[in-house]
């Protein structure tokens, strides 16, 4: 094994030179310098002794060996959580805000760091990695210049106007747990976390495992934006193990994973009648009209399918093509994806990267052999490329892909994309609507009211118009998230703040009660309370 051959551009962790592969050979290196791996796993609640070595899917070089958590360390996380939030929730919003304002400069200043790190860990392109430096200091502006916006106490209507006077807190949950993937590791360590400290919580996380390193960096840019340390902890191990620990402990749970999975962490919340956002799978359709501008939506299409390679929860999987424009697009999509550049390098060049892990790889092969076998025409792609790394696959779209292959209604997560026709738009969208998921869907259409008219009749949480998924996953204040299958709640927006929060309304009387008064019957009462409703119906009143 190797390190890898490009160099990191300046700002970037410190790499060792060498042969890297030390549990065999003791004269070599790790890809990362230990001091600074030892720098980030400092930072985890983890006493067990016990370690999980950690790898590149770049080129199988060693990263790190993480330490791991137990029960013991979830409940001190929590215990040092706790007594942190109890002060935060006093810090004024406008201090908590500016946290975020550095952190968002901090991230754009500290880029290459973490790009590299995410490369290193996740094997993605380094293209696909600046989309989640990208997306952190967006969502940290944000939620810094609307914090009075969604979370400043607010009036509302009163019973009786003039004398009843409301108004609506929003109280921090307390601890919130966040368990999250690997396949953004810098933007799922983080993005969900923020709008739950800007209310006023402390978050005990725990990341995915091979995304360890990714997941501590983000703790600590926390740390440097001013964040009290212990107001955000990081948990490492297994989730099948940590995962019941730290529901039993939190007081809301943020998900992000597949959908299996989110059904098992639905069940243990509700049997504590806690709150969970569940962000969870998609088989996520992109409809091609016939007004389509074909450049366009060949050219969205490839970033549609195949961006991280594939794995994304937002990714495009099914592609529904209006029967007029078909054989144009089709070739336009196909040679865009002949032409992309696949590598295993640190640099810009690649338009795609590798899987993450043996897993992955099997699962796309696995989907793509039964496709085939099954009488499913590969187009491109199709193959996987142990001559770039151990886990990489070509960028694969196929036709004919009938119901009973696996990947017509099975999630594969990877850059695999089946093609269908269609002859009408209604059509269209009730095979788009079939199955459970209902993450994300795209539309490209020449047509803005005929389009959003269609996204209208879509089953999904987020529709994208002449747009692969970024328009509406870096449009901050709209909420994402899934409908169905694809999971529970919102992230981003109002809705992605205020799931970390108790709405509490407090209400006020003055002058008149709500029982009879000045030695009025109860019946009397009931009388001017009558006329009184009657009356404030004919004034519009709410
Ligand atoms: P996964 O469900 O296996 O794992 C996700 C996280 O959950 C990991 O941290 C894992 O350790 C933990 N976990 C696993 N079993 C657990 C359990 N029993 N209790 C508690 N925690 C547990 O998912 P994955 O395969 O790592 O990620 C890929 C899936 O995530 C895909 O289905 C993808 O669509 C989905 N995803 C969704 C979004 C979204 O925003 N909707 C974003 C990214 C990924």
């Amino acid at each position: 094994m190797v390190a890898p051959q490009n160099p990191t551009p300046a700002g970037g962790p410190p790499l060792a030179q060498g042969p890297a592969d030390p549990e065999h050979d003791p004269t070599a290196a790790y890809a990362l310098e230990p001091d600074y791996v030892a720098g980030l796993t400092a930072r985890l609640v983890a006493t067990t002794g016990r370690t999980v070595a950690v790898h590149s899917p770049l080129d199988g070089a060693p990263l790190a060996h993480v330490p791991q958590s137990g029960d013991d360390d979830v409940a001190d996380a929590f215990a040092r959580a706790r007594r942190a939030q109890a002060v935060w929730a006093r810090t004024p919003l406008d201090e908590r805000a500016a946290m975020l304002l550095r952190l968002h400069d901090l991230v754009l200043d500290r880029q290459d760091e973490i790009i590299d790190l995410v490369v290193l860990e996740s094997g993605k392109a380094r293209k696909h990695a600046f989309d989640e430096a990208l997306h952190i200091a967006l969502t940290a502006r944000y939620y810094a210049r609307t914090a009075h916006r969604h979370l400043d106490t607010r009036r509302r209507l009163g019973v009786v106007p003039g004398l009843t006077r409301v108004e609506v807190n929003h109280v921090p949950k307390g601890v919130v747990g966040i368990i999250s993937p690997w396949n953004y590791p810098f933007t799922m360590a983080l993005c969900d976390g923020l709008p739950a400290l800007l209310a006023g919580n402390a978050v005990v996380t725990k990341p995915d495992a091979q995304t360890m390193l990714t997941a501590l960096l983000g703790a600590r840019l926390l740390d440097e934006a001013g964040f009290p340390k212990d107001l955000w902890q990081v948990v490492a191990g297994p989730g099948r193990e940590l995962g019941g620990p730290i529901i039993s402990r939190s007081d809301y749970v943020c998900f992000t994973g597949s959908t299996a999975t989110g059904k098992i962490i639905a069940a243990q919340c509700a049997e504590r009648l806690i709150g969970c956002s569940l962000e969870l799978g998609g088989k996520n359709p992109l409809l091609v009209l016939r007004d389509a501008d074909l450049e366009k939506a060949a050219e969205g299409a490839v970033r549609a399918s195949f961006s991280n390679a594939g794995q994304l929860c937002v990714s495009t999987e099914r592609m529904f093509v209006a029967d007029q424009v078909y054989d144009r697009f089709v070739e336009r999509f196909v040679a865009r994806t002949q032409a992309m550049t696949l590598g295993a390098t640190l640099d810009w060049d690649n338009d795609m990267g590798s899987l993450i892990s043996q897993d992955q790889l099997d699962t796309v092969v696995a989907h793509v052999d039964d496709a085939v076998a099954k009488g499913a025409r590969v187009l491109v792609g199709g193959r996987a490329r142990p001559d770039l790394g151990p886990f990489y696959y070509e960028p694969t779209i196929l036709e004919g892909v009938t119901p009973d292959m696996t990947c017509f209604g099975h999630e594969t997560f990877g850059p695999v994309v089946s093609l269908y026709r269609f002859h009408d738009e209604t059509d269209a969208v009730a095979r788009a609507n079939d199955g459970e998921y209902g993450l994300n869907a795209s539309i490209y259409s020449q047509d803005g009211h005929r389009a959003r008219s269609v996204a209208r009749e879509i089953k999904c949480g987020t529709v994208n118009i002449n747009e692969a998924f970024g328009a509406t996953f870096a449009s901050i204040d709209s909420p994402m998230g899934g409908m169905r299958e694809s999971g529970m709640g919102r992230r981003q927006g109002a809705e992605g703040v205020h799931r970390y929060t108790e709405s509490q309304s407090v209400a006020t009387q003055r002058l008149v009660r709500f029982a009879p008064m000045l030695g009025m019957s109860d019946e009397t009462y009931a009388k001017v309370m009558t006329a009184n409703l009657r009356l404030m119906k004919k004034l519009g009143r709410a």
